[in-house]
């Protein structure tokens, strides 16, 4: 039998499904989820481990082969490194990330490696307890540290920290975060905060393009050149200063997109197929598990209506028209 690659219009062919287990977590971070209000998916909307893993076989056979965990949080979903054994045993697949908040993840980091994963990727926007405590809005940065320490224990390398930075309060902590990078192998990833379900004043002011990095490190007067790959490392823009042991990477979707190199899918908790991360189309694959014609079928129609860009920096300026709908989901129902 001939099975379609997953290939859209603009020629762009997909190998990775970032796969989110939950809608719920145990954080509110404030460019994330609203402090109250969120309402949550019941727990029989929420796609079971042997419905995930069904949609991981298929679409393996088109050319899926790199599997991201996130939510929500997703180590709030009991026993998830059930999941990663039970993705684990599908032989295309050859490499299942995760990305964490870090809390829960000391105690479960020798499990999920065991259970074949290969990599995690931690969020930590603020390394001052207080300030964290804020951004997270209630989370503890000394289980973040904890984690980091499990991981290099249990074998989970390379660890990656994902710092969202926003304008006025985090952005005074870039040089810090860049010095880790000094004595520990470690990969600091600068993300730009999103306008994700929300377009609004509040992200407007608090969005800092990444340029800003850069100048920070003319003004520390650091030498640093680029880095040829970091594992897993997408669009990420990867540097080194001189003679560290870690590195330090730019992700800028918003004021310099990399769409035209875009090879990932996602699968929402509730089961439906997000084409692209900033707009609404979804497809509804929970409906037709058990029938693989028709999982490909709607894996192949969700792919047919990718755009080429997400357009997210128009919405810095209200005179550039959008051309989609944008997703009414929070970053946490769909899976950053
Ligand atoms: N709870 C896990 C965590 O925080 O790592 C996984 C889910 S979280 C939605 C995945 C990633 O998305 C995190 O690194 C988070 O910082 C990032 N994120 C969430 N909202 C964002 C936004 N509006 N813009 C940029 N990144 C965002
Ligand atoms: Fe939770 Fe992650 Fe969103 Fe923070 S970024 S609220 S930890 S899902």
């Amino acid at each position: 039998m001939n099975i379609p690659r997953l290939i859209d219009n603009y020629g762009r062919e997909h190998h990775y499904l970032r796969i989110s287990v939950t809608d719920r977590c145990n954080l509110r971070c404030v460019y994330c989820m609203p402090e109250e209000g969120m309402e949550f998916e019941p727990a029989e909307k929420i796609l079971t481990f042997k419905e995930i893993t069904e949609v991981v076989r298929v679409v393996a056979g088109m050319g899926i082969r790199k599997i991201r965990l996130t939510g929500g949080e997703p180590l709030v979903r009991k026993n998830l490194e059930q999941l990663v054994a039970m993705i684990a045993q599908i032989p295309e697949i050859e490499d299942i990330s995760l990305t964490t908040n870090g809390m829960f993840l000391a105690a479960k980091a020798s499990a999920l490696k065991e259970a074949g994963l290969t990599r995690v990727n931690i969020s930590m926007d603020s390394l001052q307890p207080d300030r964290f405590k804020l951004i997270t809005r209630g989370g503890d940065v000394r289980k973040v540290l904890d984690s980091i320490d499990a991981c290099v224990e249990a074998g989970l390398r390379p660890i990656k920290l994902n710092v969202v930075l926003m304008r006025g309060l985090n952005d005074d902590e870039i040089a810090e975060f860049i010095r880790l990078t000094r004595d520990r192998d470690i990969h600091i990833r600068f993300i730009e905060y999103m306008p994700i379900g929300h377009s609004d004043a509040t992200w407007k002011n608090l969005y800092l393009p990444l340029s800003r990095v850069r100048e920070v490190c003319a003004e520390q007067r650091w030498d640093y050149g680029p880095v040829a790959t970091v594992q897993g490392n997408g669009p990420s823009e990867n540097y080194r200063l001189d003679g560290a042991l870690g590195s330090f990477g730019l992700i800028h979707p918003v004021s310099e997109h990399f769409c035209q190199s875009c090879n990932r899918l996602r699968l929402t908790a509730d089961g439906y197929i997000k084409p692209c991360l900033a707009w609404t189309e979804q497809f509804h694959v929970r409906r037709v598990i058990g029938d693989d014609k028709a999982i490909r079928q709607m894996f192949l129609d969700a792919l047919g209506t990718k755009p080429e860009n997400h357009e997210m920096s128009h919405f810095l300026n209200d005179d550039l028209a959008i051309t989609h709908t944008p997703t009414a989901r929070r970053m946490s129902q769909i899976g950053g």
